[in-house]
């Protein structure tokens, strides 16, 4: 290797100045983190691997793969209601690339500043380009938005719009032409999903229960119902579009890809009627951006209607690279 792994880790990953203020006792370059949770608070921990070729073309630009790879794992933080604290970052390289890993690097940096999460740890190793990251966030017992929280007679919300994910993997495989402009937006989507934390913290107290869209909403709202122990309703002509999928596809494929694309990054959550005024207001306010699409109900699995009648989708699941597990 042209750069040792001390040397690489050092000038690209060991970026940031730690203070004890973010709980960081001992970050990179020990054999361990040494981190100090905020107290009364549950550690939340969730992974995501991105493989080339499978989660992102090998060849695209290493600042929007960095991106990617935390944007996603924040998105899982969001969606368990969890404050993001710190992250470590498992990287396989095929080759020591200098320019490459100064992009990754960037677009990791970039997308961890905002919420201010931290990389305190990780592993370098060689073979097919590979990126774990795996994030920590600490979470009230109380508020956390665990899967199985949902309720007969809850709404059912989704934030932001679904079925772009689905689009902009059609674009960027050119199985899809678009405007210029289109293009743009599609392409922000599928590298740079914004992780719903905003949403997440606004809701605390007010939802119990969501998930983050990555596998498509029948399949992600599946597993709420699966874990409650209760149905779900869906009221398609509801469900958030935006104009550049409405654009780009007609009704019934831009339908398809909402409910069976896959990767949104949006939240769905469910709010309880004794907390439906308070939600609508944030939503009023635009402190949130969500959109009731439905409702939990006795019995089992995910129904759909639209303008009345019953909806069958023609696509189920999705071939993204051969879809991710
Ligand atoms: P060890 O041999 O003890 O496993 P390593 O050589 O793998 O140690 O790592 C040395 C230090 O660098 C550790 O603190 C580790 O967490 C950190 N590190 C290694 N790879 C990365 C990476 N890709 N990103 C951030 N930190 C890393
Ligand atoms: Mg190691």
């Amino acid at each position: 290797m042209a750069l040792g792994e001390f040397a690489l880790i050092q000038r690209y990953f060991n970026l940031q100045v730690q203070t004890e203020t973010q709980g960081v006792i001992a970050g990179i370059g020990d054999d361990c983190a040494l981190l100090q949770m905020p107290a009364d608070k549950l550690l939340a921990v969730s992974m995501d691997t991105l493989v080339a070729d499978v989660h992102f073309p090998a060849d695209a630009d290493a600042e929007l793969i960095g991106e990617r790879a935390l944007r996603v794992n924040l998105s899982d933080l969001a969606a368990m209601g969890a404050e993001p604290l710190w992250f470590t970052l498992g990287l396989t390289l095929p080759a020591v690339d200098e320019s490459w890993l100064e992009s990754f690097s960037r677009g990791l940096f970039s997308a961890a500043k905002p919420s201010g999460i931290n990389l305190v740890g990780g592993d370098t190793t060689r073979g097919p380009l590979s990126i774990t990251v795996q994030v920590h966030g600490a979470v009230d017992k109380k508020s956390a938005l665990q899967r199985g929280n949902a309720c007969q007679g809850d709404t059912v919300f989704v934030t932001g719009s679904l079925g772009d994910g689905a689009a902009a993997l059609a674009v960027i495989q050119r199985r899809l032409n678009v405007s210029e402009v289109d293009s743009r937006y599609f392409e922000s989507k599928f590298y740079r999903p914004v992780p719903r934390l905003q949403e997440a913290q606004a809701l605390q107290y007010l939802s119990k229960c969501a998930i983050d869209v990555s596998d498509g909403l029948l399949a992600d709202l599946g597993h709420i119902c699966l874990a409650s122990g209760v149905g779900a309703e869906l009221t398609l002509e509801h469900l958030p579009l935006s104009a550049s999928l409405t654009n780009a596809v007609d009704k019934q494929q831009a339908l398809d890809w909402a409910l069976a694309g896959g990767d949104d990054y949006e939240l769905c959550f469910t709010v309880s009627p004794a907390q439906l005024c308070a939600v609508q207001q944030l939503i009023a306010e635009k402190i949130i951006d969500a959109t009731a699409i439905g409702r939990i109900v006795a019995g089992s699995g995910v129904d759909c209607s639209l303008n009345g009648s019953k909806y069958m989708i023609a696509q189920t699941g999705y071939n993204h690279f051969d879809r991710h597990d």
